[in-house]
């Protein structure tokens, strides 16, 4: 379909207008197209040659909108590093409505009623960051929002005292915007109970549509959003994804990963790791990623259990390690090309050992399950333990490893083409990112689109970019980044 043909659908104006807010975009100045995704496109039924006119740089800087399009913002609390913060929301994300099933919403559209101290602005760096790293998660099977579209713009954007920056806008989509704090908001208002009703009926109506007609409702809505971060986790954690800023209010309803930040795929292994330069504590470091999504259900649980049986919920998120936990060991056990669902014992035994082998080798972590998808032979392990730092727990895992396949009856060929499907070649590092961030800073966005393409194909070669596929550069590993986007 045609820009002008699409329509979009309303269905948040149920809400007391106190929970948003109606509001036009703020244009950039100068806005110019980045880069469009093809696959989006298709998600959305639009014709991918609506791409490249003046009208879809337009529709993505809020000056034209699809027919029907209301735009609003939407409040929501939260807790930030384990603060609560009760007034939060779409500080600087425009809602655009609902175009088949997908949400559509810009980032970087200008103030809202929900800006604080900011300036409804995103900066190009992270516009850049956000757009491709979202595909990356998608193609790698991991639940998230996506991105239709970026644009830059010569709009000058201030986030230190040294530097101007340009705004941007992506244009994300989600099933759901809905967040763990729309809960909290919601049970901070007056008349709560019919507030979190209408809320929680919504999410059902949108995001768990089998519920409906169930019994306890609200109860088993918690139960499945439970699941669902614990598997999400179990994602993250399977593939060194580290998000950065795990408040409530970047959790989401829907299970998805969402309001990318300064997060990383990490470089090489290490438990602590923390990515986000303003977490100090590192409270959301890799290790602590699964326990805070348990701690954020139990601030859901609480909103939630206002209209519904507290104790049932608090109850059930006792599952929650036991559900993160096999699913954990289930997608570590396939990226050893191992089947866990033949084997009558798990193999925690064996991917705890290769945690502590990987924790002293001090590799990089892609980078190890992607040689072991192409080691020659068991009498090559030097192929992969020699890129470790450290490589003695490692050659000493391999024996145990060694065995797990013995004992499954499978020779490592064939463990392998279980891996490839599930090891890719490309994963998306910081510094590429950084490298495609500083070509478009210089008016190249070649690099954008070359990382959008590499992101949603990660599984296939690509020419030219073979120096991707190695460990990152030492001087680039496990850098922090800071929050300010
Ligand atoms: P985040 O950590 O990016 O998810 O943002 C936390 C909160 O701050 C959300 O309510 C955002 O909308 C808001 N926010 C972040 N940056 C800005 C900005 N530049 N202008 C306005 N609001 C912002
Ligand atoms: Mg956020």
């Amino acid at each position: 379909m045609k820009l002008h043909e699409l329509k979009a659908e309303n269905d948040y104006f149920n809400f007391s207008d106190k929970f948003y807010q109606q509001l036009q975009a703020t244009p950039l100045n100068h806005a110019h197209l980045i880069s469009y995704n093809k696959h989006a496109f298709d998600e959305i039924g639009l014709d991918e040659s609506e791409g490249d006119t003046k009208e879809f740089v337009e529709f993505i800087n809020g000056e034209r909108l699809l027919e029907n399009c209301q735009p609003y913002a939407m409040a929501y609390a939260g807790h930030q590093f384990g603060y609560f913060v009760p007034q939060l929301g779409d500080g600087r994300a425009i809602n655009l409505g609902r175009v088949k099933g997908w949400h559509l919403q810009t980032k970087g559209s200008g103030l809202t009623r929900y800006s604080r101290q900011g300036d409804g602005r995103a900066v190009l760096r992270s516009s850049i960051r956000e757009y491709i790293m979202s595909e990356a998660m998608h193609a790698l099977g991991i639940p998230t929002t996506r991105a239709l579209a970026l644009i830059g713009s010569k709009h000058r954007v201030y986030r230190s005292y040294e530097d101007v920056e340009t705004g941007a806008i992506v244009m994300r989509m989600s099933p759901s915007w809905i967040r763990f704090g729309s809960f909290e908001f919601f049970a901070r208002q007056k008349d709560a109970q019919e507030h979190l009703t209408q809320l929680a009926e919504y999410v059902i109506e949108h995001t768990y549509p089998h519920l409906k007609e169930e019994e306890k409702k609200y109860e088993k809505l918690f139960f499945e959003v439970t699941d669902k971060t614990a598997q999400l986790m179990a994602l993250w954690q399977t593939y060194g994804f580290m998000h950065g800023v795990m408040n409530t209010d970047n959790m989401s309803i829907a299970g998805l990963t969402i309001d990318y930040g300064p997060f990383a795929f990490m470089d090489y292994f290490d438990l602590e790791c923390i990515c986000n330069h303003t977490d100090a504590e590192g409270r959301y470091s890799y290790i602590n990623q699964p326990y805070i999504g348990r701690w954020n259900l139990e601030v859901l649980a609480h909103s939630l259990g206002k209209i519904c049986d507290h104790e049932a919920l608090l109850e059930y998120l006792n599952t929650y390690m036991f559900t993160f936990k096999k699913e954990y060991w289930h997608r570590m056990s396939l990226r050893l090309g191992l089947d866990d669902t033949q084997s009558s014992n798990s193999y925690s035994t064996l991917i705890k050992e290769l945690i502590g082998a990987l924790q002293e080798a001090k590799m990089d972590y892609n980078y190890f399950f992607y040689k072991l998808t192409h080691l020659s032979s068991f009498e090559q392990i030097s192929e992969v333990v020699d890129h470790a730092v450290f490589r003695e727990s490692l050659t000493i895992w391999f024996e145990s490893y060694k065995k797990a396949l013995e004992a499954e009856n499978i020779t490592l060929k064939q463990a392998q083409q279980r891996m490839k499907k599930v090891n890719p070649l490309y994963v998306i590092k910081n510094y590429m990112l950084q490298e495609a961030i500083e070509k478009a800073t210089q008016g190249d966005f070649s690099l954008v689109n070359d990382l959008l393409h590499i992101a949603q194909h990660p599984f296939d070669e690509h020419e030219g970019f073979e120096r991707y596929k190695k460990p990152t550069p030492i001087e680039f590993a496990n850098l922090q980044l800071s929050c300010s986007s």
